[in-house]
């Protein structure tokens, strides 16, 4: 049986908040945070909402030694009538589990984790900022918290919520981004961990960052580990290209990252009769859509940007640009819809916020 009464312990004093103009990414902590335990003999224990506060571990804690551990990211978002409302937090239940089960970490009850992330959200909810662009950020995660230094998975974990209200991604109005293709390092393989949301694919890509971050690129785009002919990813975001009226995305292959917004964008533009297909599409291809005047548009998805135009794509000195360094009509309409239907501003035909 799920526990949903979890207890709540508020601060005494709250925190003074940020300006909401003044909001960065995930610099700010809200006054509360979820914790829950796990045990091998009890299982998910001890749900409870507490003061935001540092927390204790052993030394030997399973996490700092072998990276046993998931998180996931979604986003709280004040609407134009004074409520506050989630992005499909299903989909990233579902994704936690399933990034759970690639790490060996016990799966968390679907009811349980969705009522603590609206129990915390409702504690903090003078948190979620309100100006223009501006959500709460939402970061569940799970730790390997038993002390042990044998390679074998946890018998020990916590469930950590916390919150963080951030500014928006944009704030002089969406803007097309440099990519540079990494053709040195790879994020992830088949068979690997890249569809999990797991700390270590994360370290293991800031390297290839750092390496462009100072010839003013925003982020990598990642090619397959076998052949790198492969297109994966952009940064941490999803990735399509739109070419000759068809928008393309990487098929879902083992290493990519299952993105809640790349399935929204499928779904939006399924709405729309335009067609989109998942399906393999090489950089070759994108060089030879693009010679040929037929590469229309390129952009990334994912919670933090929403669409993230691509207008240049480098590799071997090669810089192709893409729509005049322009935002496409698709990716605008695109971002525009999901932002109103995110904030509430046009009415939610699929029931995606709750
Ligand atoms: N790929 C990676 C590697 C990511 O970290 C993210 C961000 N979660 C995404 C794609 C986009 O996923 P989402 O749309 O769920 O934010």
């Amino acid at each position: 049986m799920a526990q949903k009464d979890f207890t709540i312990t508020k601060v005494m004093t709250k925190k003074p908040k940020p300006d909401d103009q003044e909001l960065e990414f995930g610099k700010h902590f809200t006054d509360h945070m979820f914790v829950m335990d796990y045990h091998i003999d009890k299982g998910w224990y001890d749900g409870r909402i507490i003061p935001y506060q540092p927390i204790t571990l052993d030394p030997a804690s399973m996490i700092f030694h072998y990276g046993q551990t998931v998180f996931e990211g979604l986003k709280a978002y004040s609407t134009s009538k004074g409520d506050v409302q989630l992005f499909r937090p299903d989909e990233n239940i579902h994704r936690l589990n399933r990034s759970n089960e690639r790490m060996c970490i016990p799966t968390i009850d679907f009811d349980l984790a969705m009522e603590a992330i609206k129990q915390l959200v409702s504690v903090d909810k003078d948190w979620v900022p309100k100006a223009k662009g501006t959500s709460l950020y939402i970061r569940p995660y799970i730790i390997a918290t038993e002390p042990y230094l044998g390679v074998a998975p946890s018998k020990q974990y916590k469930f950590i919520i916390i919150l963080s209200p951030v500014g928006a991604y944009y704030k002089e109005g969406i803007n097309p981004v440099k990519i540079a293709v990494e053709n040195e390092y790879i994020r992830a393989v088949e068979g690997g961990t890249g569809e999990a949301k797991t700390a270590g694919n994360y370290a293991g890509s800031l390297i290839a960052q750092e390496k462009v971050a100072d010839d003013g690129y925003a982020q990598v785009l990642w090619l397959d580990g076998h052949e790198k002919r492969y297109i994966e990813e952009v940064g941490s975001m999803n990735v399509f290209f739109k070419i000759n009226g068809e928008v393309i995305t990487p098929a879902l292959n083992g290493s990519i990252l299952p993105g809640v917004t790349r399935k929204s964008v499928i779904d939006l533009l399924k709405s729309w009769d335009i067609p989109v297909t998942e399906r393999r599409i090489s950089l070759d291809e994108i060089k030879e859509a693009h010679q040929k005047g037929q590469l229309e548009e390129a952009f990334g998805s994912g919670t933090a940007a929403v669409i993230s135009p691509i207008g240049e794509l480098a590799f071997n000195q090669v810089h192709m640009v893409i729509n005049d360094m322009k935002t496409g009509d698709v990716s605008k309409r695109l971002y525009d819809t999901m932002t109103q239907i995110q904030y509430g501003d046009i009415e939610d035909p699929f029931d995606w916020t709750i």
